[in-house]
């Protein structure tokens, strides 16, 4: 019997390469007004606001500027998926293991890198872009789950398939993958920027290949 049956990635830094947070970076490739953008990070960090009314305005900021899908597009394209990504992905799959992404990313990124994510990933937590016919954004569906709230994405999945979370493996790069990683029978701290990551992680895989999930996982 294997040990594990899911197996969770974060987006940003972990199956994407070259960028930490891609909200922070599309903030900066867009122009977006620096002391709204900082006041919506700081309440809610502050608790003053949810991580889902955070998303929202920010996603407002770049609405607001007429951002379009070729924006988007220009701005992503010097991103990469990750060494191993889609060798690793995929033979996980072959394998029986059930695949998850809990992200706070978007949806237009992973589409770009794994145009096929529908089809590789059981469930995907991340934020959608719905985009109208003159590019412009014209439909949000922002996730709740990112920092502390990766953790619920998690419960949410492993109960539907009626796994422990011991069963559950984790792969995340940085501090909002804290929680999550404190949670699963198995996290890996890959490309890790995240001094605290690193500590509540049982792995920290420092290799830039992914290849080395698929070895630890079956392991
Ligand atoms: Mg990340």
């Amino acid at each position: 019997m294997p040990k594990y049956k899911l197996i969770c990635f974060d987006v940003d830094g972990t199956l994407i390469e070259g960028v930490e947070f891609s909200w922070s970076y599309l903030h900066d490739c867009f122009g977006v007004d620096k002391n709204r953008r900082e006041k919506a990070r700081d309440d809610f960090f502050n608790q003053k606001i949810t991580y889902l009314e955070w998303a929202l305005h920010d996603i407002g900021m770049w609405m607001e500027k007429g951002i379009t899908k070729k924006d988007f597009l220009k701005a992503i394209s010097v991103f990469s998926l990750m060494p191993g990504a889609r060798e690793t992905l995929l033979a996980l799959k072959k394998q029986g293991y059930k695949l998850a992404v809990i992200s706070g990313s978007l949806d237009i990124i992973l589409e770009t890198m794994i145009p096929d994510y529908q089809d590789i990933f059981d469930e995907v937590f991340i934020s959608k872009l719905i985009f109208g016919k003159d590019g412009k954004i014209k439909e949000v569906i922002a996730t709740q789950y990112d920092m502390k709230m990766k953790a619920e994405a998690l419960k949410l999945v492993a109960e539907k398939y009626g796994y422990s979370l011991k069963e559950c493996v984790f792969v995340g790069d940085h501090y909002n993958d804290i929680e999550i990683m404190k949670h699963v029978g198995l996290g890996i701290a890959f490309n890790c920027k995240s001094d605290e990551l690193r500590s509540v992680a049982d792995i920290v895989v420092n290799k830039k290949d992914l290849r080395e999930v698929l070895t630890l996982v079956n392991a």
